[in-house]
């Protein structure tokens, strides 16, 4: 070992510091093992950034915007049915950036933070694990390093799709880090891709006044969503003038003088439009270059993500895999709770995650949040539901806020009345779906929703009415 190398002993040495990364640390430490995190991450000042794709590029940045232009949205079109008469407004994308970066930066500095409370060695550079239970750190500003240590989580998270010949220039193409960071509003944006990151993203620059276009190669909208909520989501999206194409394959994209042109083919017909800039969201794909020498025995399955049982090992023992860089949904509190779950099985042989009750939420207005199974996939597996549907419109407090689009739909099992599914398409249904949640993972029936008391006037009795309607016993509900 050369004389620029040092090794350091830990219990465990967690490489990524997302929200996968840096809470299995986090818990970890707290239940007494010696822990390193290892992160590459490099801010716009030129400093470590723990937090991952989450705090810097992804949850936290996008709901700063989603919120800021909503705010905008509101005033400028909403306040006069409050009779608020604002006079005219105008944006200033450069303020609103600044104060999405010093969230970010207030929250990532927070994660630094919380190593320091926890007594975590933080180190920035990038963590390669050598064989098991040695993993080498390289960095621009500091000689390489070998630490070694018992466990080695892997945390790595994900990175955008890349389509070829649509390769991310900052100046007219761009993926969603780079759309985060847009420093005026377009005139006119292209999205190649309908998912949740083309539905947030462009919600956000068409509130602030860009003619948003969205070309989505399925012939549905939002395909791992209940049906009847992606045709509601589809029909608020076209009526708020978010132009979504279906069933288009993009087959080139040429440079123009203002922009771009997006040559794309529909059924049989070739078809092209002109946009001043291009996002393409196309998914996400585990992060593993670099992260583990050929040979050390870890696997990667045809998705190029790591393999691991169903307790987040993988082949090598001591060695364990968690978040985006592992199958299932690429979200945040995923991550988190595998690496709770992760800690907890390092430190006493047992933890637990509960994969059949992650929720997702589409930050979009209405917002969209479901739990659990979808109508098609009952249908599909033959089970035996019935469905309690209540619409917000029907809710004194969503009148009352002037947010009056969209239902919550609860699905219980015909024989047992345990709830399967909640799906939501309305006002703040991110709050209201972990209601769902958290009676899903008692294992509670509709009827246990239907016979709990929510506060009056709330958002939360469009889901007890839901429930109760799954009885055919909504209260507030007109019969034709
Ligand atoms: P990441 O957060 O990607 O973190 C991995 C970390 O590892 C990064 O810091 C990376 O730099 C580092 N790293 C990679 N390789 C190495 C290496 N070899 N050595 C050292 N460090 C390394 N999810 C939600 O639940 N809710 C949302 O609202 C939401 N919004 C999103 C919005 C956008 C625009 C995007 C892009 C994503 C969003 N997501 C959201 C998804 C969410 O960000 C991810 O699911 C989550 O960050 C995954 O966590 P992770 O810890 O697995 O990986
Ligand atoms: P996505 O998988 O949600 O959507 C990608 C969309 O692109 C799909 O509808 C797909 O059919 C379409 N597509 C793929 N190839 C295409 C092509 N060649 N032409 C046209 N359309 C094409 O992926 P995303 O929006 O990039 O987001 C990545 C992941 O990040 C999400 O799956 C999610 O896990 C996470 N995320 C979560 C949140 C949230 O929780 N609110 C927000 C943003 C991102």
């Amino acid at each position: 070992m050369g004389d620029t190398q040092r090794m350091s002993d830990f219990d465990v040495i967690v490489i990524g510091a997302g929200p996968g990364g840096y809470v299995a640390a986090i818990r970890c430490a707290q239940l007494g093992l010696k822990t390193a995190c290892v992160d590459r991450w490099i801010g716009e000042d030129g400093e470590p950034s723990p937090g991952g794709t989450c705090l810097n590029v992804g949850c936290i940045p996008s709901k700063a915007l989603l919120d800021s232009s909503e705010r905008y949205e509101e005033i400028s079109t909403h306040a006069v049915d409050h009779g608020i008469s604002a006079g005219p407004i105008s944006i200033d994308v450069a303020k609103m950036q600044a104060r999405k970066d010093k969230l970010v930066s207030d929250l990532t500095s927070g994660i630094s933070a919380l190593f320091k409370s926890n007594q975590i060695a933080f180190i920035s550079g990038h963590g390669c694990l050598v064989e098991p239970g040695s993993v080498r750190v390289s960095s621009d500003h500091q000689p390489e390093q070998f630490l070694r240590a018992k466990h080695v989580i892997l945390a790595s998270g994900s990175q955008p799709v890349q389509l070829p010949g649509m390769s991310v220039d900052e100046t007219t193409i761009f993926d969603s880090s780079g759309a985060l960071a847009f420093s005026t509003v377009p005139t006119r944006l292209g999205i190649i891709g309908a998912g949740v990151i083309g539905l947030e993203l462009g919600s956000v620059w068409r509130r602030l006044g860009a003619e948003v276009i969205i070309l989505e190669a399925m012939d549905s909208l939002l395909g791992n969503a209940d049906r009847m909520i992606a045709r509601e989501a589809k029909k608020q999206f076209s009526r708020q003038g978010l132009d979504i194409l279906l069933g288009c394959q993009v087959t080139e994209v040429t440079s123009t003088k203002d922009g771009c042109t997006i040559h794309y083919r529909t059924g049989e017909q070739d078809e092209s439009i002109d946009v001043e800039r291009l996002i393409v969201a196309v998914g996400r794909l585990p992060c593993t270059e670099g992260l583990f020498e050929p040979g050390c025995g870890i696997e990667l399955n045809a998705r190029g993500a790591v393999s691991v049982d169903a307790h987040c090992a993988t082949a090598v023992p001591g060695v364990w895999a968690i978040g985006d860089l592992v199958d299932g949904p690429m979200l945040a509190h995923k991550a988190s709770e595998e690496g709770v779950a992760v800690a907890e099985r390092i430190a006493s042989g047992v933890g637990h995650v509960d994969y059949s009750i992650v929720p997702w939420v589409i930050y979009t207005h209405p917002e969209i949040a479901w739990v659990g199974a979808t109508e098609e996939e009952l249908k599909s597996q033959g089970v035996q539901y019935k469905v309690g549907l209540f619409p917000f419109a029907a809710s004194g407090r969503a009148k009352a806020a002037g947010a009056t689009e969209g239902f919550a739909k609860i699905i219980a099992c015909h024989e047992t009345d345990r709830i399967l599914g909640a799906h939501m398409i309305g006002p703040q249904v991110s709050e209201l779906i972990n209601e769902a949640v958290l009676a899903m993972s008692m294992e509670a029936s509709a009827e246990d929703l239907a016979r709990t008391v929510h506060a009056h006037p709330t958002l939360a009795e469009v889901v007890h009415e839901a429930a109760l309607a799954s009885h055919g016993r909504a209260i507030h509900k007109v019969n034709r």
